[in-house]
């Protein structure tokens, strides 16, 4: 069996409410021994602090997501900044742009991004970046910004975006759609990108693969994305697995956090 990581669980979902130790469980046997918990919004940030506190395998991420803009007001870039002084906190996110979803006023997105991205900078630490209908725009964002590192995660671009990216240092974070036979796009990516960049995600409770499409996903499955992009790239389950487990635990400097 091998050992997984998941860079991408909304493991603190209410979607989890009912059976949340079974799935860190289920996660457990299937070999998913690490685990990267990204925030949606303030409210957030205490309940995934309590989840990560009483499991060592899961990892905090703090950050203001575009998605939940309605949520957001301009004291908690402060309080996120004070939140991140935690040092068990190894991320800001979820953090980013999404034009895709309708009345979400842009230039406020730009606003939290943007102020966000500072913040991982001053403190060092990685980004964790979901970019829905707007990834032109995140990768001129962050070009402009120097020095930081992170994750696209639920990568839906194209050849030369991922290129873009991975010639810049960031990671591409790949999940269920991976699985779906029509995803050539995703295909020819994975199979030409450098290992060293890719991350496995299971972005659960949301993107199940192929083989459970439209049942509530969980961190357990990201073995299904694992089979698809070993395949893909012609390459073993086990060489893919450790790389992908290595990437996670050197972007978010894991191995200093354990000792
Ligand atoms: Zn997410």
């Amino acid at each position: 069996m091998f050992t997984l990581a998941d860079s991408h669980v909304h493991l603190d979902d209410t979607a989890f409410a009912d059976d949340r130790d079974a799935v860190i469980e289920r996660a457990g046997h299937a070999g998913v021994e690490t685990m990267i918990i990204p925030a949606v919004d303030a409210d957030s940030w205490p309940r995934i602090k309590t989840l990560c506190a009483s499991h060592r395998q899961l990892f905090a991420a703090y950050g203001l997501h575009p998605m939940y803009l309605e949520q957001h007001a301009p004291e908690h870039v402060d309080a996120l900044s004070s939140w991140l002084d935690d040092a068990s906190v190894v991320a800001v996110g979820e953090i980013g742009l999404d034009f895709h979803v309708a009345g979400l006023d842009h230039d406020l997105q730009r606003h939290y991004f943007t102020s966000q991205l500072e913040l991982a900078r001053e403190r060092e630490l990685p980004v964790i970046v979901h970019a829905r209908g707007a990834l032109e725009e995140v990768i001129l964002t962050l070009r402009r910004i120097p020095g930081l590192r992170g994750v696209v995660h639920s990568f839906s671009g194209s050849e030369q975006q991922a290129r873009q990216l991975w010639r810049m240092g960031f990671h591409i974070g790949l999940g269920g759609p991976v699985t779906y036979e029509r995803a050539q796009r995703l295909h020819r990516i994975v199979t030409q990108m450098p290992i060293e960049y890719l991350l496995l995600e299971s972005d659960a409770p949301d993107q199940p693969d192929a083989s459970h499409r439209g049942q509530r996903n969980e961190p357990a499955r990201i073995v299904e994305v694992l089979r698809s992009i070993a395949e893909l790239r012609g390459e073993s389950e086990a060489s893919v697995a450790a790389a992908t487990t290595a990437n996670v635990r050197r972007l978010f400097d894991l191995d200093r956090r354990a000792s």
